[in-house]
């Protein structure tokens, strides 16, 4: 068989509109065919629809990016929840890529599930050596099984399975609903929302933690070159470089000029989380030297637009 089969899980959301836009521009290719799925495709949490939907595509290779996804403030609020989830999508999608004799899975991890006391900058080889921190838990110890599930898979069967380990993403398509949202979404909504009322831009926590964060268009890009060239069940980070790391108080700046407003930020009393979670990309530079992010200004100033855009009809 000569055409690949490619199923995208988690298709519809940030990541997955993302490589959907590249993969059809920039990236096609005639000898592939990409499906993208949402949850309406069918519950991943759920065995016997997972083996359904590999029964209808038949796919060749997966890129599995569905998840119970949130910000800081949904994970600290249901650690059950998160862990259960993603524990259940990523035991059953692997498994049924395994029974179904899938040729490559590759699966998101994050950084978000690194110890929370580290010698930095991070690398691969730090992801188990810790204890997650406690705002993200369950969300944590689920993603980090799934390094656990690919190495023991590749072992035991000599299945080509990997992760790649992504930063903090924004980007359009993201979740808006201030209940879920990361940072960049939360603050991008907010600052429409101070912006039409006149005023400030609020500020959860103490706008000191720092971030690394990457466009989702990257990303995509990143996505697709490891899906086709990278062969090894040992994570890959994928992430801007540690020059790029900024505060939130930074990222808050630029998205309350951005959205035009023109009082100051104001700090609101919350959790910061983890404080960092600065990770190096030596290992992704060693391999492509060349590639180029789009700076978080610019990035930025693209998510915006599409937010403005889209107000009416995006996830929120
Ligand atoms: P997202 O926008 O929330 O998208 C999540 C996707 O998963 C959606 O397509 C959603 O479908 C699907 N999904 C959720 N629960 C499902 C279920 N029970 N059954 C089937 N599908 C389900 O999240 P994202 O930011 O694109 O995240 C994609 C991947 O990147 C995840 O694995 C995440 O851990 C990883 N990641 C994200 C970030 C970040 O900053 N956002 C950073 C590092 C890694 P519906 O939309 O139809 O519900
Ligand atoms: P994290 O990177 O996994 O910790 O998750 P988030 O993206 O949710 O949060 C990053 C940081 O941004 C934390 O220090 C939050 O306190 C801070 N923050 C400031 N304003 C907001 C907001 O509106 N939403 C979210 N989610 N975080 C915010």
């Amino acid at each position: 068989q000569s055409m690949k089969v490619v199923l995208v899980t988690g298709g519809s959301g940030l990541v997955g509109s993302a490589i959907k836009k590249v993969v059809e521009t920039e990236e096609k290719r005639e000898d592939e065919k990409w499906i993208f799925l949402g949850s309406k495709d069918g519950d991943l949490c759920d065995e016997a629809a997972t083996i359904a939907i590999f029964e209808k595509y038949n796919p060749t290779h997966v890129l599995h990016l569905a998840a119970r996804v949130g910000g800081l403030f949904a994970n600290m609020n249901d650690k059950v929840g998160f862990y259960r989830d993603n524990m259940r999508m990523n035991e059953n999608v692997i498994h049924t890529c395994y029974v179904r004799k899938v040729e490559k899975c590759v699966s998101c991890l994050s950084t978000c599930i690194f110890p929370d006391i580290a010698t930095y900058p991070m690398d691969e080889d730090t992801i188990h050596k810790g204890l997650p921190h406690t705002s993200n838990f369950g969300y944590s110890y689920a993603k980090r099984v799934i390094d656990v599930q690919n190495r023991i898979y590749n072992d035991q069967f000599g299945c080509n399975f990997t992760s790649v380990v992504p930063c903090n993403v924004y980007g359009p398509h993201d979740q808006w609903d201030l209940s879920k949202s990361h940072v960049i979404p939360g603050l991008i909504h907010k600052a429409y929302l101070a912006k039409q009322n006149g005023q400030a831009l609020k500020v959860f926590g103490s706008g000191k933690p720092l971030r690394q964060f990457i466009f989702s268009e990257d990303l995509a890009r990143l996505m697709i070159w490891a899906l086709r060239e990278y062969n090894s069940p040992e994570p890959i980070i994928l992430s801007v470089s540690e020059n790029d790391e900024v505060t939130i108080g930074e990222v808050s700046r630029m998205v309350s000029d951005l959205m035009g407003i023109e009082k100051d930020l104001e700090y609101v009393d919350a959790a910061d989380g983890q404080h960092k979670k600065t990770v190096t990309n030596a290992k992704l530079r060693g391999i492509l030297p060349n590639f180029k992010f789009t700076p978080l200004s610019e990035g930025l100033k693209q998510t915006v637009d599409w937010f403005n855009a889209n107000y009416e009809t995006c996830r929120k």
